[in-house]
């Protein structure tokens, strides 16, 4: 229970560690949008910010991870290959990080998923699929890593060099176990996370840096509303710029709306139009509304700039064609109620801000999804004919665009020390009292770091033990404080307490909430004249949801079965650049007039060609085969192009 003691906010601690920025790593630094649909990367490179194309030349890649009887696909190559292998191509892994298999919206995704989900260890939920001939569960946090690694690749291809730090972006909105499941998943693919960071408070410093450089004045207060929708979330949040400051005053969101609701609704829709036209049922076949799902989705950006558009598809289901018009109009009536959350969302932000709409500055668009022009049209009228601000930077990108800012401010690039971060609490913390409510002691929208300090004593004569279950804010709509409505995060037991009447304790709980959103509990016993009796040390335990956070010991495991993967890419890149150098050097030397001798190039090129046959029709082979033919191709290579150098230089 706890004491009527006062509690305050530190906030001159908090003030301290607000740009304790001190940079200390090594190597680049990247910033990862992880999308529940997409994902982009970015570094800040040469004074600005780079955002990286992938090997197909696309900004964004698909957050889809495949299985095939041979391989395993990360990206487009995933995403391609959807309809043909539905069970077990992976997506929207986001939408189950740091949740309960349990969970409602677990549930509800789980139906209109093709691939399995089972409940795991600790009631979590496993993705089952079927790779390279067998059954196999993957948590999300490593599908998530999956498509980290991707991201990671994608930089590294880039750079021509390893990347290892980067700072990764979560929706404002997520809370303390979907915080620590995307670190965890950063952990997994090899990564060290510096910092998550919010994705509105990314695109804000986005936002801050364009303006910057196109010389609109920043230096005097700017409000900006952040509005992001994205694939599977969305976020509105209040920020207020202000000479390199960015300071989030409120955010409202759900981590489960996107692009993703409109385009099930719309796929709902089309399955019932088939099933009236032709009199068939098409919701259970995976192939099938996978099918719909891409032609609709294709269809949905062609609306966001025509008035009407077709969708057509051979062979739908059992040989039949599914023809079908659909307008801009008919699209945003079949979806008129989440257009309508939307706004409710922008209400409940302003009024958690408590800022007039007249006083926001801007309106920033970030996310696909805010390319509807019913979204714009929306914002606009609300914010009596306000324009949106769309063009100063792609929707899409914004927030890997301030994720690497961040990155490179962590890792101490000049002249970036300037700008200052001030996150906020996205939910309520507090603790159970004994009646069963929740008593809220870190408010919701909360500048952090923070730490607040709470006294706790006992309501029992000679009570041997204190337990303090922490509560975390449940689903936002419901504004019940009930123990129903709200997540346990864990619960804190301070144990071996002397025996003492009831009230006579005095323990000094802490809670800590890092830069990163992820919040800690310790206690201290303060038991005034107690000194001798009590000899326990300072208790302190890192809280977080554990019966839904994967294990210190599974972790590890995920994390050496990335470093397997990543070797055996390693080991099969170095084979092909490997071929590359020396087809080059062949090449620079017939260039300057030192050609090798035709017995010599037909050598190198019957090694270079046969390697990379070999390389063709073993994908799939091991590290050791790869670096066993490496060694092959460079003993026949390296003796004939030393002798040449040696020919050349003597
Ligand atoms: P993001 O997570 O920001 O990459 O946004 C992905 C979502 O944006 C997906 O649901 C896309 O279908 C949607 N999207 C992308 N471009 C458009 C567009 N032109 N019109 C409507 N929705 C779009």
């Amino acid at each position: 229970m706890p004491g009527n003691e006062g509690s305050n906010i530190v906030s001159e601690w908090q003030k301290s560690r607000c740009l304790a920025l001190t940079p200390c790593i090594e190597g680049p630094a990247i910033g990862i949008d992880l999308g529940t649909t997409y994902s982009c990367v970015g570094i800040w490179l040469h004074d600005h910010v780079e955002i990286i194309a992938n090997d197909q030349g696309n900004r964004t890649t698909p957050s889809y991870v495949a299985f095939t009887d041979t391989e395993r696909l990360i990206g487009s190559a995933a995403m391609n290959q959807a309809a043909m292998n539905p069970m077990n191509t992976v997506f929207d892994a986001k939408r189950l990080m740091g949740r309960r298999f349990m969970d409602d919206l677990v549930q509800n995704d789980i139906k209109s998923w093709p691939f399995k989900v089972m409940p795991g260890p600790g009631y979590r939920p496993m993705i089952v699929v079927n790779y390279k001939g067998e059954v196999k569960r993957f948590s999300p946090e490593e599908i998530s890593s999956m498509v980290l690694t991707k991201m990671r690749e994608i930089a590294e291809a880039y750079l021509g060099t390893t990347v290892k730090n980067a700072v990764i972006s979560v929706p404002a909105y997520f809370n303390d176990s979907q915080r620590q499941a995307t670190k965890d998943a950063g952990v997994i693919s090899g990564l060290n996370v510096m910092r998550i960071i919010n994705e509105p408070t990314a695109a804000a410093i986005a936002y801050g840096l364009e303006l910057d450089k196109k010389g609109i004045a920043t230096s005097a207060k700017r409000n900006v509303l952040i509005f992001d929708l994205g694939g599977g979330a969305f976020d509105v949040s209040l920020v207020t710029m202000a000479e390199g400051s960015f300071e989030v005053k409120a955010t409202a969101g759900d981590t489960h709306f996107g692009g993703e609701e409109f385009d099930n609704r719309i796929v709902n829709h089309f399955v019932e139009e088939f099933r009236w036209k032709n009199n068939k049922d098409i919701s259970g076949d995976a192939t099938a509304v996978r099918k719909l799902k891409t032609a609709w989705e294709k269809a949905k950006r062609i609306l966001s700039f025509t008035d009407e558009t077709t969708i057509e598809i051979d062979s739908l289901y059992e040989g039949i064609e599914f023809s079908t018009n659909i307008s801009r109009a008919r699209f945003e009536e079949l979806n008129k109620d989440l257009f309508r959350m939307c706004m409710e969302r922008v209400v409940m932000c302003l009024k958690d801000a408590k800022m007039e709409k007249r006083k926001v500055d801007d309106v920033v668009l970030v996310g696909g999804s805010t390319r509807m022009p019913k979204v714009q049209q929306l914002l606009q009228e609300f914010f009596n004919g306000k324009e949106v601000c769309k063009s100063i930077i792609n929707p899409e990108e914004a927030v890997a665009y301030g994720a690497s800012v961040q990155a490179a401010i962590l890792s101490g690039k000049k002249g970036l020390q300037a700008l200052k971060l001030l996150d906020v609490t996205p939910l309520c913390i507090g603790f159970e009292t004994g009646d069963g409510d929740m008593q809220v002691l870190i408010p919701r929208n909360t500048k952090i770091p923070i730490r607040k300090e709470e006294v706790f004593t006992t309501s029992a004569d000679n009570q041997p033990g204190v337990l303090i279950p922490v509560f975390e804010e449940g689903d936002r709509i419901v504004r019940t404080h009930g123990r129903h409505y709200n997540n346990l995060l864990g619960k804190f037991v301070v144990s071996g307490l002397p025996y003492l009447p009831k009230g006579a304790p005095k323990l000094n709980v802490c809670f800590d909430i890092n830069a990163d959103g992820i919040l800690s509990v310790s206690a201290e016993d303060r038991t005034i004249g107690m000194k001798n009796m009590l000899t326990r040390e300072r208790n302190k335990i890192r809280i977080s949801n554990d019966k839904v956070r994967l294990s210190k010991e599974a972790i590890e495991k995920m994390v050496k079965e990335g470093e397997k993967y990543r070797e055996r890419v390693e080991a099969k890149n170095a084979l092909e650049n490997y071929a590359d150098n020396v087809r080059k050097m062949i090449k620079d030397y017939d260039m300057i007039g030192s050609e090798f001798s035709a017995d010599d190039k037909k050598r190198i090129e019957d090694a270079i060609e046969q390697a990379m046959q070999w390389l063709d029709g073993n994908k799939l082979a091991k590290t050791n085969e790869f670096k066993e033919r490496k060694k092959e191709v460079e003993s026949i290579c390296n003796p004939i192009i030393l002798a040449k150098m040696n020919q050349m230089f003597d």
